[in-house]
């Protein structure tokens, strides 16, 4: 459709990183253009006005994007941040990467329970990340409605990895 292909000429491929192989889909040209930022928030704000209560971002684009629609619908923002940065009491959630390990944290007091959750990225690669920030969020108590990420890596199989959470996507590659 219409903005999925403003988002794809927006995001610009960036061979060779962060290592040899990879090929990173660089979000800053999507972030420099507020026409195209404003075509997303408005698109989550008819989605899911009313049926949410919080936003949680990942840090970090999930960070820009979060807030903007955060603020748009009116509800509370909720970081979900690399292991260290957060100063009060944390719930923790660690997962493999290709080499090692990542552990991110939340607040234990950022969602009551019952509240309804909507997780927010930038991209879906194979879905550790988003996997442990549902996880957090249910151990606050509160109910994930759905990951929303902008773009989508489908042949890392995400989704997969996310159970029995809905997924949506703007964008699928
Ligand atoms: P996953 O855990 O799904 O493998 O990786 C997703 C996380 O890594 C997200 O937080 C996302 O920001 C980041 N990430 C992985 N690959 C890319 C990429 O190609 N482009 C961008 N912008 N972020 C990526």
């Amino acid at each position: 459709d219409a903005l999925a292909a403003l988002i794809a000429s927006r995001l610009r491929d960036v061979p060779d990183f962060p290592k040899p192989g990879v090929v990173f889909k660089d979000f800053t040209p999507l972030l420099a253009d507020p026409v195209a930022m404003r075509a997303i928030v408005d698109d989550a704000v008819a989605r899911y006005s009313g049926e949410v209560d919080v936003i949680a971002g990942i840090e970090a684009r999930g960070f820009m994007i979060g807030t903007a629609v955060a603020v748009a619908l009116g509800v509370p923002f909720v970081p979900i941040r690399k292991k260290g940065k957060l100063p009060a009491a944390t719930f923790t959630a660690s997962y493999d990467l290709e080499y090692g390990t990542e552990t991110i944290e939340v607040h234990q007091d950022s969602c009551r329970e019952g509240q309804r959750v909507l997780v927010m990225d930038d991209v879906l690669a194979t879905g550790g990340t988003a996997a442990a920030a549902c996880e957090l969020i249910e151990r606050t108590g509160a109910q994930v409605v759905a990951l929303d990420v902008v773009c989508e890596i489908g042949f890392l199989r995400g989704r997969e990895r996310l159970g029995g959470h809905r997924v949506r996507s703007l964008l699928s590659i």
